[in-house]
């Protein structure tokens, strides 16, 4: 296992420039200021660039689902949860389950970027001892689930919330779980039990991209109308925006405020968000892109050939690499 600094375990590690910022420090309000949200968008582009840079240096991963539910964690970690990445084991942090596992370099990314680990290990996302693999596991600081096998998330997470409630803490639980996922039999068997014990510290959001794996869900097994599903269930149904920060601000404040029920936000998202040729394309759920199809992206985000190259040597990507993209952005003039 590559091991985590003594530094980032202390909460020492150096910061991203735009936590720096302190316009990000989570304070649980539910709304903006026109800096805030500014200043979140920014993160959300610099978080795309360095989900790619992990997929395309590992030459494998999930970049549809990392970039679809962006903002929904950055919402989570940056504004809402009571976290603190010097203290992972804090007993009244509020938690966060990424069901939908496989699309943990997102969450990776966010970690990363908070604080919880030195941003050079991104570069070393699914190799043999690295505490980032391809699937979320225990002892990654910050991660709270070993996932995989999808459907579990929610149980679990029922678990955490009602321990919770047991020990007398007011910690919230979210757990974020695909679309697709909805489709396992599991995820409705915690929805009934959620329900049952009015578990209201317990919030789900359902990333609803409309792709699974390499198919639309309409066309594997069609969820609609699937808030109808969730109310029938017991649970106090949110829509919302999930690319847009005051959109999914407003849905967690309604979920926190209700007594007596669990919440579920449907947050409409877009598969790939961000990338023109990912965007709601089913062939890049799992597949990295080519350096060539990274350089392309880093166009479409507004990089620079200078900040790709000081981002990739800061997460740790070898010279050639980084050569290799920054020739590719070149010849794409
Ligand atoms: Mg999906």
């Amino acid at each position: 296992m590559t091991p985590v600094s003594q530094e980032a375990r202390a909460g020492l590690a150096p910061l991203a420039l735009s936590s720096a910022e302190g316009l990000l420090s989570p304070n649980g309000s539910a709304s903006l200021t026109g800096q805030e949200h500014s200043a979140l968008r920014r993160l959300a582009r610099t978080l795309r660039r360095d989900i790619l840079f992990t997929i395309a240096e590992a030459n494998s991963g999930h970049p549809g689902g990392s970039l679809s539910e962006l903002e929904i964690l950055i919402t989570l970690y940056y504004r809402l949860m009571r976290n603190d990445p010097g203290n992972t084991s804090w007993t009244d942090r509020d938690r966060f389950i990424l069901s939908k596992a496989h699309a943990c370099p997102g969450l990776y990314a966010v970690l990363a970027h908070r604080g919880y680990f030195p941003i050079a290990d991104l570069s070393t996302f699914r190799k043999i001892n690295s505490h980032l693999q391809g699937h979320t596991k225990i002892g990654t600081p910050g991660v709270e689930m070993s996932g995989g096998s999808l459907g579990m998330g929610l149980s679990y997470g029922i678990g955490v919330a009602l321990a919770g409630r047991l020990d007398g803490r007011d910690y919230r639980t979210y757990v974020l779980v695909g679309d697709g996922e909805c489709e396992e039999g599991q995820v409705w068997e915690a929805a009934m039990a959620a329900a049952h014990h009015k578990l209201d510290s317990l919030t789900a959001i359902v990333d609803r991209n409309g792709i699974q794996n390499d198919r639309f869900t309409s066309e594997v097994t069609a969820l609609e109308p699937l808030a109808a599903k969730w109310r029938a269930f017991g649970w106090q149904v949110v829509q919302a925006n999930g690319h847009s920060f005051p959109s999914l601000l407003r849905a967690f404040n309604r979920a926190r405020e209700t007594k007596g029920r669990p919440t579920v936000i449907i947050a409409r998202t877009v598969k790939g968000k961000g990338i023109s040729f990912m965007e709601n394309n089913p062939a890049f759920h799992g597949k990295a892109p080519s350096w060539e199809q990274t350089a392309q992206a880093m166009r479409e985000l507004r990089v620079s050939r200078r900040e790709a190259g000081q981002a990739m040597r800061t997460m740790g990507i070898g010279d050639e690499r980084t050569d290799a993209l920054v020739d590719a952005m070149r010849a794409l003039g």
